[in-house]
């Protein structure tokens, strides 16, 4: 599958090829992906990227990234550098350089002295409370600010001082004279111009006065001739201040080549977690996870980090569709997606998490064989390795059972089961330390059982993975849980999301023992480890210390209370 034939069927596809058809904007086609750089890009905005970067794909066109960065106090170039390294990853590259809505500042500017010369904005003193206060509800007008009818030069010449610095934060700011009994909320004299003084990670000191993203989103579009706007849901209402601050300022223009179309769609919400940057972050600073990457967030560095691939997080964008309503979807599809795509292409290996040592006490003290095993069953090309086999063998200790119910395929006294690639052992006997623990397994084993030997095809109801304890070497391994333990976290009036936290969404399990080679294995490499699921190096593995994330189980164990 690729993601033309992917992609092809949502409906905004088909707005497209309407507009195409009739030859708006002379044909043109850009979109734009356009992430305020305030925190690190999560599976919704995988979704828009998919649904962006994949129209620009299927038609060979463009989809520009730009930074909606209008905002200094909580914007920096950490998370820029983020979005563009989560975008490459997830298989996309931008149109021509990056752009930044800061990059529009003097334009933006310009254009609002346009508007106050035209009689349609002014400047305001009223406190941003008042201006709350005064807004009107959905059913009521609002008040009229009485700042609104200053004269032109007036308006002009605060808002020159406004931008020379000569006001405080608060004390003035630009709006928009539109209507204040607009049934359109957004358009009741909405502002335009806030005073921040603080210096702005790319235009540093040059500004004191920032635009407001309402007055910068559509002008940007504009400015960039991106014909085909994509926004969630929320932004419905906004489309028509979009409109007017465009229609003002081509008022005596000829007209645009390209006028923008915005069209909105669903955005993404899944369940068992948060996905609004600003809850991300209080996860991030109050270290309730070790970072944006933690593989516990649905960041995209989150995902990356749990061992999620890009082909995975577009076969997930690709299943969920593009919808005009918003729903919220299971994140097990998401796991299921993850699983697809593992299972093709990742190799199988042996570890074995929980270890009980095993002795077959009828193998030769000092022999060791190399036995042959395949790397994945899925792959042919993935070909073949050789595991150490000796007397001493490591098996999970879930594995044996002393007494074991009747449908117990696996070791048990007396019982036989085949090691993969390896022979048909038997229990013996086994022994147990002051506690009650079981330490060790003794078994015999059966040496016509080796694959390709007459008994190999001999049936015995269990198949269990092993390692030489020889040859094993020890490893960390972090197993995860959902974050949350409800389903919707930040759907509660009443309770903090904070407060549902799921207290063992973190297993960190020590002394597990893997294969020696996966030491040199790099951060991000990902296997099967038999039996037990997908999982792969984490960065802070070292060759002396390997430690591995859990990705997903082989199946979707959630439901059985997993
Ligand atoms: P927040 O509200 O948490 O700050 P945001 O949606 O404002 O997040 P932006 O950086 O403005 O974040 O988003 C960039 C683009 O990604 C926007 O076009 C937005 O519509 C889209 N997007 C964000 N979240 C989702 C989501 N959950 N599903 C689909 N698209 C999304
Ligand atoms: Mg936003």
């Amino acid at each position: 599958m690729n993601l033309k034939e992917l992609e092809i069927k949502n409906f905004i596809y088909q707005e497209i090829d309407n507009d195409l058809a009739v030859g708006k904007n002379g044909g043109k086609l850009l979109t734009r992906f356009p992430p305020e750089p305030n925190g690190y890009l999560h599976i919704g905005h995988a979704k828009a990227i998919c649904l962006n970067f994949g129209i620009a794909q299927h038609y060979s066109s463009g989809c520009n990234l730009r930074f909606d960065d209008t905002n200094p106090i909580t914007e920096d170039t950490e998370y820029t550098d983020s979005i563009k390294e989560d975008i490459l990853w997830l298989g996309f590259k931008w149109e021509g350089d990056e752009k930044y809505a800061s990059d529009y500042f003097e334009q933006l500017y310009e254009w609002a002295v346009l508007l106050i010369k035209q009689g349609k904005a002014y400047v305001d003193e009223l406190s941003p409370e008042e201006i709350a206060s005064q807004k009107g509800t959905p059913t009521e007008p609002g008040t009229e600010s009485p700042f609104r009818n200053r004269s032109i030069e007036d308006n002009l010449s605060l808002f020159q001082k406004m931008k020379n610095g000569e006001f405080k934060e608060g004390e003035k700011i630009l709006r928009a004279k539109i209507d204040m009994a607009s049934p359109n909320m957004h358009l009741r004299d909405p502002i335009m111009y806030r005073i921040i003084h603080k210096p702005h990670h790319r235009t540093g000191n040059k500004w004191c006065i920032y635009p407001m993203y309402d007055y910068t989103h559509g002008q940007s579009d504009f400015i960039e001739g991106i014909t085909h706007s994509l926004c969630t849901l929320e932004f419905e209402v906004h489309r028509p201040l979009y409109d007017w601050y465009l229609d003002q300022i081509l008022e005596n223009e000829p007209p645009p080549e390209v006028r923008t179309r915005q069209i909105e769609f669903a955005r993404l919400n899944l369940n068992y977690t948060v996905m609004s940057k600003r809850k991300l972050l209080q996860l991030v600073q109050q270290k309730i996870v070790s970072g944006w990457d933690d593989p516990r967030l649905p960041t995209i560095s989150g995902m990356r980090r749990r061992g999620y691939t890009p082909e995975a997080i577009k076969m997930f964008a690709q299943k969920v569709g593009i919808a005009k309503r918003d729903n919220v979807i299971d994140v097990s599809l998401l796991e299921f997606c993850i699983r697809e795509d593992l299972n093709k292409n990742a190799n199988r290996v042996n570890a074995v998490l929980n270890p009980v040592k095993l002795t077959i006490n009828n193998y030769p003290e000092d022999k060791i064989e190399f036995l042959e095993t395949q790397n994945n069953p899925e792959d042919e090309a993935s070909g073949t390795r050789f595991l150490p086999f000796c007397r001493e063998l490591y098996i999970e200790r879930d594995d044996f059972m002393e007494n074991p119910p009747k449908n117990y395929f696996r070791l048990a006294p007396g019982k036989e089961v085949r090691l993969k690639s390896a022979y048909i052992i038997k229990c013996e006997s086994f022994e147990k330390d002051d506690d009650g623990n079981v330490i060790e397994i003794i078994c015999s084993y059966d040496p016509e059982t080796r694959s390709g030997m007459p008994q190999s095809q001999r049936k015995v109801k269990g198949t269990l993975h092993w390692l030489s304890a020889r040859h094993a070497i020890d490893a960390e391994i972090r197993v995860y849980d959902r974050l949350f333990c409800d389903p919707e976290p930040d759907g509660h009036k009443e309770t903090d999301f904070l407060e549902f936290l799921n207290p063992d969404s973190l297993k960190t399990l020590n002394g597990c023992k893997i294969e020696p080679f996966l030491k040199e294995a790099k951060p991000l490499e990902k296997f099967q480890f038999q039996r037990v699921g997908y999982f792969c190096v984490d960065y802070d593995s070292t060759p002396e210390h390997p430690v591995f994330n859990k990705t997903v189980g082989l199946k979707d164990g959630w439901t059985k209370g997993n």
